[in-house]
């Protein structure tokens, strides 16, 4: 078999060495719980004040305004879930269609508490349109939740815009950052949000912690109850090793972030050119604006899961539809979203490519993909 070419990179990303190197010290001399108020506990303490205020300064937003949680199911979680139990008196959640399952299935926990969701349809490129926002909303809506960017199509989303209308009536505004916090510019003041999810394992950091950002002064009620770290509002011994590598690994793509999305969009563009001199029909989903290196491509009347197994077999990994979903074989509802015919649909792979991926990788990409689909 050729030599694994890893092409999943939404789906999860390499640790860096160096995140590694600067985990280890919290998984062996300094174990010490965090929380304690010996002096043995006061250095993770310090290394996790030190990890907020970089992830704070990536993101331009306030230390206290970062809240370390396990990744970004939790934080999608308790943004949807904390910000409707935290109001007694408006009761309307709108998400978009194509949210990831962590907040779309918190939609559907929260409706079966009696409360109501209402979802943003996309267009056929996977924009949601602010005026479709401004038709639904009400003045009884507590939180608007679009994604920044698609994990299935890449589209990333006219947030400040969707934030302006949220706010205009009065409701908070969370956005799921996962796909593109370390991938593209996040400015949390410049975009205004109230809410934005992160997850470090989708920008080479450990997986199995994240964060959620909330502005200060907005009022969302915990998630995990029980000790009073995070200021009291997230409780669980902090995971010290994976809150260093995270903060550890966010500065690392944001130091390179210019170098890495002009790489990754060259990648990118050599593989839609070689395709194309293939011959092979194709329709690559997701908007004009996307996120670098995801390429959603569908082959009509081929099947995506075929695809995936026949690549695995020539030592490359890439998705059907999302990760989250590659043990369902029905079309994604992200495709189905968009209006993608189920001849194209079930044909559908997805490709990611990442800051590790080199042109050879994007070559042996394509005549794989020539072999197979031909
Ligand atoms: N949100 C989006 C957009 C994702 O792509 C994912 C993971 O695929 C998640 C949330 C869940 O993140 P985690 O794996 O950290 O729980």
């Amino acid at each position: 078999m050729k030599q694994l070419i890893y092409a999943d990179n939404a789906a999860t990303t390499r640790t860096e060495e160096k995140v590694i190197q600067e985990m280890i010290p919290w998984l062996t001399e300094s174990f010490g719980n965090a929380s304690q108020l010996y002096s043995f506990a006061r250095q993770p303490k310090l290394a996790i004040k030190e990890a907020r205020e970089i992830i704070a300064n990536c993101i331009g937003a306030l230390p206290e305004e970062i809240f370390f949680t396990s990744g970004g199911t939790e934080s999608d979680n308790w943004a949807v879930k904390g910000s409707a139990f935290g109001d007694p008196v408006k009761h309307l959640t709108i998400a978009s269609a194509i949210e990831h399952h962590a907040v779309l299935r918190s939609c559907e926990a929260i409706e079966r508490l009696g409360y109501t969701i209402s979802l943003l349809k996309p267009n056929f490129d996977g924009y949601i349109s602010p005026k479709n926002l401004e038709k639904v909303i009400t003045d009884d809506t507590r939180l608007v939740s679009v994604m920044m960017a698609n994990n299935e199509i890449g589209t990333i989303q006219p947030i400040k815009e969707l934030c302006e209308i949220a706010h205009s009536k009065g409701a908070l505004f969370h956005t799921d950052a996962v796909q593109a916090i370390g991938h593209i510019e996040v400015n949390v003041k410049e975009l205004g949000v109230d809410m934005l999810s992160a997850s470090a394992h989708k920008f080479n950091g450990p997986k199995g912690v994240g964060f959620l950002y909330i502005r200060k002064g907005t009022n969302i009620v915990p998630l995990l109850d029980g000790g009073a770290q995070e200021n009291d509002r997230r409780a669980g011994t902090e995971n010290v090793a994976g809150i260093v590598g995270m903060a550890t690994a966010l500065k690392l793509n944001i130091d390179n972030l210019e170098k890495n999305i002009e790489r990754i969009n060259a990648l990118e563009k050599r593989l839609i050119a070689n395709l194309k001199t293939t011959g092979i029909k194709f329709v690559r989903n997701g908007g004009e604006n996307g996120l670098p290196g995801l390429i959603s491509l569908s082959f009509e009347g081929k099947d995506g899961e075929a695809i995936l197994h026949r690549m695995d077999l020539m030592g490359i990994s890439i998705s059907t539809g999302s990760a989250c979903d590659s043990k369902d074989t029905e079309i994604s509802h992200v495709l189905k979203a968009i209006g993608l015919k189920k001849e194209l649909a079930l044909g559908t792979i997805r490709i990611s490519l990442g800051k590790n991926n080199t042109e050879s990788d994007v070559d042996y990409i394509v005549s794989a993909i020539g072999t197979i689909v031909n």
